[in-house]
C-alpha cells in the first residue's frame, strides 16, 4: 500500500489519511510534542484539525507525520519559486510602451550606433532613461528572470481550513462512490479513481453505469494484467470497440478516424504556428490510430467478445452502425482466427451472422419511416429503444410536432435514467435557440460545433420556448413521482445553503485537477478583505527555456461596452496591478505571476465583474502542472520588496492544476462579482492566446453565469424532495432527520443515488 498516494487523495476531500481504526482512538490522549509541532506546521499553511484527527495522530509514527507534512507542502507549492519579475510589484514601476519600443530600437541597431545603458545577462541592452532596472529581478524587455526565491509567506490567512480523519475504509468508500456515480466524473475525480484503483481491488458489488468510468477502469485493469476481471464491464460489442478507441485516443466517443486526424491538424491551425506543426500533428495522430496489436491483445479481445451477454443477432445489429470500423478491427485483431479455436463458439457464431449480414437493423426501419413522414411507425419504433428516442427527441419534436412526440416519449420516461432526462432539460435551451452556430459540450466532455436544426425556422419564439419548458417538465415530473413514491420516517430536512448554487452535474465539468480540496463548479467563495490576489505558477520540473504563460483578468463595468484588461500588455489598470510578464522559465523551480485586485477601487469605479484567465502565449497548450488560483484574507497580504514573492498558502481560497493532457490555449478560472463580493468558481476553456478571448461585452460572462444559475441546482432538487415527502426544512443541520451538507455533495454517487429515479 502506498500511503503517499492515499494521503494525496484524502487531502482532496479535506482529510488526512491514517491507517488506524476509529475504535482504537483514545479521545482522552494528550498531544505529544511531535503532534503539536505538526499542528503548528499545518496552521502556517492554513489548516486546522478536527478533534478526532488530533487524537488519532497521537497513535501514529512520527515518520508518518513528517510524510503528511511533506505531502501538504507539495500540494500547496511551498517549495516552488514564487519570485516575481518586479520587486515589490504592489508599487507599479511606471514602465511604458515607449520603454519597450526604445529598447527594441536600441537592440536592433546597437551594432551600428553606440548607446549608453546596461547590458543584462540575456544579452539585451537596456538604454538609460527607460526601465527603472533597480526594480526588476530579470530583463524587463524579454521577460527572463535572473533571480529565484526559496521562501513563501505563511500564516497571513484569516480562515483555517479544517482537515478530518480518513481511514482505509473511508477511502474504499470514496472508490465505491466514484465507480457507482451515475454522472460523469470531473478531472479530479477521474484522477482519484485511477490512483485508488492502483491500491485497491475492484469491488465486486459495484455496478459501473457510466461508460467513461468503465473505460477508465478497464484500462487500469489491463495495465495491471487483470483483463479477465474487466469482462463483466462489457455489455455490447460497442463497449469493446469503445475501449479499443479509448485505449488509442483517451476518448469515449467513437469518431471516424478521419475526423480525429483533421481535428489534430486544426488544433495547431493558429497564426503563430508554422504549417509543418499541423502536418506533424496530423501525422502523429494517424500513427497513433494505426491498428497494430500483439497476440496478447488479440486474445484479450477475443475472450471479451466471446463472453458478451447478447445473442449473435443482437450483437451483429449493434455492430452495424460502425460496420466499416469493425471490419478493420476484426482483421487487425485476428478474431476470425480465434473463432476457429476451441471454446470460441459464440465468437464464431457472431462473426458468421455479422459477415452474412443476417440481421435487420432497427435504425434502418426508423430511417425509412421517417423518410416517408410516417409519424406513427417512427414513434412506435422509437418507443422500443428509449435511450435512442431520447437522443433524437428534439429533432423528432421539430419534425412531427411537440405534443404528439412528447406524449409518445412520456410513455418511456420511466425506463430512462433520471440523469438523462435532466441533461435533456439542460440541452434543450441551446438546441431550440435558432441563433447561429454554437459550441456544445457533450456528456462525454467533448466539444462539438453544432449547426442549428433548419426546422427551427418553421416555429415562432413562443413555440420554441414552450418546447424547452415541456422538455424540462419531463424531468421535474419524473422526480416528483419518484420522491412521492419513496416512504420515509424523517420529518425534517437540512439543506446547506451552498447547494442552491451547485448545479446537478451532467454536462459541464471541470477538467483541471484540484489537489488542495475539491470544490464543485458553481461554488461561491466570499471575499473577506479588501484585496483578492490571483496567482499563476508554471514550469516546475522543467529545464530553463522560453515558456510563456500569462495571467490576466478582464474588468467589466456597469455602463456596458467598456472594459479594461490587466495583462502583460497593460500591467496596471483600474483596481488591478500585475507583477510583470515572464516569458522564460528558470531551471526546474518554475516561475510566477500575480495580479492584485483592490475591491474598494473596483467598487468606486463601478466595476461589475472581473474575469480571471490564464493563457498559453507560446506554442501548444497550457503547460502541464501549471497551477492557478486566488488568495484572499481579512488581513493584509505581503509582497516582498526584494524578490516580489507574494504567495502565502494559508491565504489560498481555491487553486487548480492543469493535467497532463489538457491542450486548450486558455482557461477562465473564476469570476469576481464586485458588488456581491463573491468569487464564483467556474471553468471554461478558451481557444485564444490572450484574455481578449473572453469577449468584449459583459454579456458573455452574464450568459455563462446565467447558464450556471438556470441549471437545476442540488438544493432545488432537495427542496422538491422535501415538498413531495412533506418534510419541514430546518436551519440547523443537527436538528434535522435528513441533513444534506456540502461535504455530502462531494460524493458523486451519494448525490446521484438520491437524485436518480432509478
Ligand atoms: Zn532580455
Amino acid at each position: 500500500m502506498n500511503s503517499k498516494t492515499l494521503t494525496k487523495v484524502a487531502l482532496r476531500y479535506r482529510a488526512v489519511f491514517l491507517d488506524v481504526s476509529r475504535e482504537s482512538i483514545d479521545m482522552q490522549s494528550q498531544a505529544t510534542a511531535p503532534v503539536m509541532a505538526f499542528v503548528a506546521r499545518l496552521k502556517e499553511v492554513g489548516f486546522c484539525l478536527t478533534e478526532e484527527l488530533l487524537h488519532a495522530l497521537n497513535g501514529v509514527p512520527v515518520d508518518r507525520l513528517a510524510q503528511v507534512t511533506e505531502c501538504i507542502n507539495d500540494v500547496m507549492g511551498v517549495h516552488l519559486n514564487w519570485a516575481a519579475l518586479v520587486k515589490g510589484w504592489d508599487v507599479p514601476t511606471g514602465e511604458t510602451a515607449g520603454d519597450h519600443l526604445i529598447t527594441w530600437f536600441v537592440n536592433a541597431f546597437s551594432d551600428t550606433v553606440p548607446f549608453r545603458g546596461t547590458t543584462l545577462p540575456c544579452g539585451h541592452l537596456i538604454p538609460e532613461g527607460t526601465f527603472p532596472l533597480e526594480r526588476y529581478n530579470g530583463c524587463p524587455f524579454c521577460g527572463t528572470p535572473f533571480e529565484t526565491a526559496d521562501f513563501v509567506y505563511k500564516g497571513q490567512g484569516s480562515k483555517l481550513k479544517e482537515l478530518r480523519l480518513f481511514t482505509l475504509g473511508d477511502l474504499q468508500q470514496v472508490l465505491a462512490s466514484l465507480l457507482a456515480s451515475a454522472t460523469p466524473l470531473d478531472g479530479t475525480q477521474r484522477d482519484s479513481l485511477e490512483l485508488l484503483l492502483r491500491e485497491f481491488p475492484l469491488p465486486d458489488s459495484v455496478n459501473v453505469t457510466m461508460k467513461e468510468t468503465a473505460m477508465l477502469v478497464i484500462k487500469q485493469l489491463v495495465a495491471q494484467d487483470r483483463a479477465a476481471e474487466a469482462t463483466r464491464l462489457f455489455k455490447t460489442p460497442t463497449d469493446v470497440l469503445r475501449y479499443l478507441w479509448y485505449e488509442k485516443t483517451g476518448r469515449v466517443q467513437i469518431l471516424e478516424p478521419k475526423t480525429l486526424v483533421a481535428n489534430a491538424r486544426r488544433l495547431y491551425a493558429h497564426i503563430w504556428e508554422p504549417l509543418d506543426w499541423q502536418a506533424d500533428a496530423a501525422k502523429a495522430m494517424k500513427e497513433k490510430l494505426k491498428l497494430k496489436y500483439d497476440r496478447k491483445a488479440c486474445l484479450r479481445v477475443a475472450l471479451w467478445m466471446n463472453a458478451l451477454p447478447l445473442t449473435a443477432r443482437q450483437a451483429a445489429e449493434n455492430m452495424n452502425a460502425k460496420r466499416g470500423m469493425w471490419v478493420r478491427v476484426i482483421r487487425a485483431l485476428r478474431l476470425a482466427e480465434y473463432s476457429h479455436k476451441r471454446g470460441f463458439d459464440r465468437l464464431a457464431e457472431l462473426l458468421d451472422v455479422f459477415y452474412r449480414q443476417d440481421y435487420s437493423t432497427w435504425q434502418g426501419r426508423v430511417d425509412k419511416a421517417r423518410k416517408e413522414n410516417d409519424a406513427d411507425t417512427t414513434l412506435a419504433l422509437l418507443r422500443e429503444r428509449p435511450g435512442l428516442f431520447a437522443r433524437c427527441l428534439f429533432a423528432t419534436m421539430l419534425r412531427f410536432g411537440s405534443e404528439r412526440v412528447l406524449t409518445a416519449f412520456r410513455e418511456v420516461t420511466d425506463k430512462l435514467p433520471a440523469r438523462l432526462l435532466l441533461s435533456l432539460g439542460n440541452a434543450a435551451d441551446a438546441y431550440f435557440d435558432p441563433k447561429g452556430t454554437r459550441i456544445a459540450r457533450t456528456i462525454t466532455g467533448m466539444t462539438h460545433k453544432m449547426e442549428p436544426n433548419q426546422l427551427l425556422a418553421l416555429y415562432s419564439d413562443d413555440d420554441r420556448r414552450a418546447m424547452v419548458t415541456a422538455v424540462n417538465d419531463l424531468y421535474l415530473s419524473a422526480m416528483a413521482r419518484h420522491f412521492a413514491a419513496q416512504k420515509t420516517e424523517a420529518k425534517t430536512m437540512y439543506i446547506d445553503p451552498q447547494l442552491r448554487n451547485i448545479p446537478v452535474s451532467v454536462g459541464d465539468r471541470s477538467a483541471t485537477l484540484q489537489d488542495a480540496s475539491c470544490a464543485l463548479m458553481g461554488t461561491r467563495f466570499p471575499v473577506e478583505g479588501d484585496a483578492v490576489r490571483l496567482f499563476l505558477q508554471w514550469g516546475q520540473g522543467l529545464h530553463a527555456q522560453p515558456l510563456d504563460m500569462d495571467l490576466s483578468c478582464r474588468i467589466f463595468f456597469e455602463d456596458d461596452g467598456e472594459n479594461e484588461d490587466c495583462a502583460y500588455y497593460n500591467l496596471t489598470c483600474t483596481g488591478a496591478k500585475h507583477s510583470g510578464d515572464i516569458r522564460h522559465i528558470p531551471e526546474m523551480v518554475g516561475t510566477a505571476e500575480y495580479i492584485e485586485l483592490s475591491l474598494p477601487e473596483l467598487e468606486k469605479a463601478e466595476a461589475k465583474y472581473v474575469v480571471f484567465t490564464c493563457n498559453a502565449y507560446s506554442t501548444g497548450g497550457l503547460s502541464p502542472n501549471l497551477v492557478v488560483g486566488w488568495m484572499n484574507s481579512a488581513y493584509k497580504m505581503k509582497v516582498s520588496e526584494k524578490k516580489g514573492v507574494a504567495y502565502d498558502p494559508s491565504c489560498v481560497q481555491h487553486m487548480v492544476r492543469i493535467s497532463e493532457n489538457d491542450l486548450s490555449r486558455g482557461l477562465v478560472f473564476g469570476v469576481l462579482d464586485v458588488s456581491q463580493r463573491v468569487i464564483i468558481w467556474l471553468e471554461m476553456p478558451l481557444g485564444t492566446q490572450t484574455v481578449r478571448g473572453v469577449g468584449e461585452s459583459s454579456e458573455t460572462i452574464e450568459a455563462l453565469l446565467r447558464r450556471l444559475e438556470s441549471k437545476l441546482s442540488v438544493g432545488e432538487l432537495l427542496e422538491m424532495k422535501a415538498k413531495a415527502q412533506n418534510l419541514k426544512l430546518v436551519e440547523n443541520k443537527d436538528d434535522a432527520d435528513e441533513a444534506y451538507t456540502y461535504q455530502w455533495a462531494l460524493n458523486p454517487a451519494d448525490v446521484t443515488q438520491l437524485l436518480s429515479a432509478e
